[in-house]
């Protein structure tokens, strides 16, 4: 009935003041509700959160600056030749603009993603980038994570609820920013592209399959183990900036719940209905994790 709706929607409000602000677009609030209701029932210890890294966990902007990603934040360093700083940043103009048109499939994509990621990877490999340079690219960058990151790193681990890090950055770099920021805790896992360096130290080859933004559901199947272990964890909280992160949890076992957070970035109008369509909560132009803060104070 009409006053019920009216009342369960004031409930829903509540719970969480901060899904009134301007910058939070939802579809279908009830469903949101709804989710947020089986994972409260369900409690914090069937919780397990999934998310991005790039635009997702870091900031997209500051100050009307664009931030770096991973990639970006080498791109940008003394660790490479100007040359090279050149050529990834030409990549960068050609393929950043196919990776989120939305009126291209991600069949069309694909391809064209393994060859910016394959391109990027050779020429970084041609530098002889040396390990030790890795930590001051990261702390002479302007890479910053999302306002509100301590809480989110700190209450998850505080409640031992596993945080997933599923990026097609480089693990190396992300590890860096996290440890440089003093939440890389023990309940945070990172899937990502990690680099390989010899005896001497020295960038030779990135380790095992590559992961971009639109195969992340190849890379979760290919780390069932880490979702076996978290099988009495059938409920998640998955977070991305990218339709591609939507595939992230297709490696959980016996999924019950999820629920979706995704950052809008760009682009912001042609991509508006995408992202409505596909994930439940959608952030516009929004720097901060003061959403899923507010979603994980409730569910703990
Ligand atoms: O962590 P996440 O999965 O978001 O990392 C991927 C991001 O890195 C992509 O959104 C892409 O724009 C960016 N990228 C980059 N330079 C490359 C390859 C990817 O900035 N060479
Ligand atoms: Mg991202």
């Amino acid at each position: 009935t009409l006053p019920e709706k009216a009342a369960t929607h004031n409930l829903f409000l509540k719970m969480i003041p901060e899904l009134s602000n301007e910058s939070v677009l939802m579809k279908d609030p009830q469903r949101v509700q709804d989710i947020l209701k089986s994972l409260l029932d369900a409690g914090p210890n069937t919780l397990q959160v999934i998310s991005d890294f790039d635009m997702t966990l870091t900031r997209f902007q500051y100050n009307g600056k664009r931030c770096p990603t991973c990639h970006n934040i080498l791109d940008n360093s003394k660790a490479i030749s100007e040359e090279c700083r050149q050529k990834l940043n030409d990549l960068l103009q050609t393929y950043y603009p196919i990776e989120i048109n939305t009126s291209l499939s991600v069949e069309e994509k694909l391809p064209l993603m393994v060859e910016w990621w394959t391109k990027a990877h050779d020429l970084l490999v041609e530098q002889n980038i040396k390990k030790e340079e890795l930590a001051v690219a990261v702390r002479e960058s302007d890479a910053m994570l999302r306002e509100g990151y301590e809480l989110f790193f700190d209450r998850l681990n505080q409640h031992a609820i596993p945080l997933l890090i599923f990026s097609a950055g480089i693990g190396d770099i992300l590890e860096e920013v996290i440890r440089q920021a003093n939440v890389f805790h023990p309940n945070v896992k990172v899937i990502s592209n990690y680099m390989d360096f010899d005896e001497f130290g020295i960038l030779r080859a990135f380790k095992g399959e590559l992961i971009h933004v639109y195969n992340k559901r190849e890379g979760a199947l290919l780390n069932t183990g880490h979702f076996e272990e978290l099988r009495s964890r059938p409920n998640v909280l998955l977070m991305g900036d990218s339709l591609g992160d939507l595939n992230m949890a297709d490696g959980v076992q016996d999924m019950k719940h999820i629920l979706k957070i995704g950052f809008l970035n760009d682009k912001i109008e042609e991509s508006k209905q995408s992202y409505l369509d596909s994930y439940d909560i959608v952030l516009v132009k929004d720097e901060s994790l003061e959403i899923p803060n507010a979603v994980l104070q409730l569910l703990t």
